[in-house]
Parts: structure tokens; sequence; C-alpha cells
């Protein structure tokens, strides 16, 4: 998304707001994907790439919001070793909330 354009909306901050409920949220995102892709997500609805990535992968808006006011994870919770969201080669969980790994961690599952 280039810099100068502004997303006309920010759902994961209207959902922090309470202005819309999270599920209302995840209905628009899951249409936005169906419809047009997941660019959509940032370009419409305010989502940054990470967050546009995890939702993809199947972390809920309340994740989002959560990552987004706390900050996100910083390491690995499969090995522990460091991990750099903005860097990428991560997943997010899928059996836990609040967790990423590294999509090629050398621990195995
Ligand atoms: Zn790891």
């Amino acid at each position: 998304m280039p810099l100068a354009i502004k997303p006309r909306r920010d759902l994961i901050d209207e959902v922090q707001k309470g202005i819309i409920t999270a599920g209302i949220a995840e209905a628009l995102c899951e249409e936005a994907i169906a419809h047009y892709d997941h660019l959509y997500l940032g370009s419409a609805f305010g989502l940054t790439e990470a967050e546009a990535t995890a939702f993809l992968q199947g972390a809920n808006i309340t994740q989002l919001v959560k990552w987004r006011v706390r900050g996100w994870p910083d390491h690995c919770s499969r090995c522990g070793m460091a991990l750099v969201v903005e860097d990428y080669g991560w997943v997010v969980s899928d059996g836990a909330e609040d967790q990423l790994l590294h999509v090629n961690c050398f621990r195995e599952r």
C-alpha cells in the first residue's frame, strides 16, 4: 500500500474502541478476502501487513487487537528463540492463543 493512501477504515481500531464487534470485523474481512484479495485488508480496512498475514493464517480479530495494543510476540513459542514479526518467517500457532512459531522451526512439533 503506497504510504500516501490512507486506509478508508481501521477495523482493529474500531473494535478496540467498541464501535463494531470483533464478529462484524471478521465478517467484513472474510467477505473482502472472498471478493477481492488480502491486499484489501490493508487498503480498505487498515490492517498492517503482519495483521493481514496473521488473519489469513487464522488469527481472530480479538487476537489482533491484543497484539496491536500490547505488542506482538518476540519469540517462537516452540523453541523460545527470537522472532521478528516484521521479518516474517513466522506462523500463527493453530493450537494456542497469543503465540507465533518460526515457519521453519528447528524444533520438531
Ligand atoms: Zn522456533
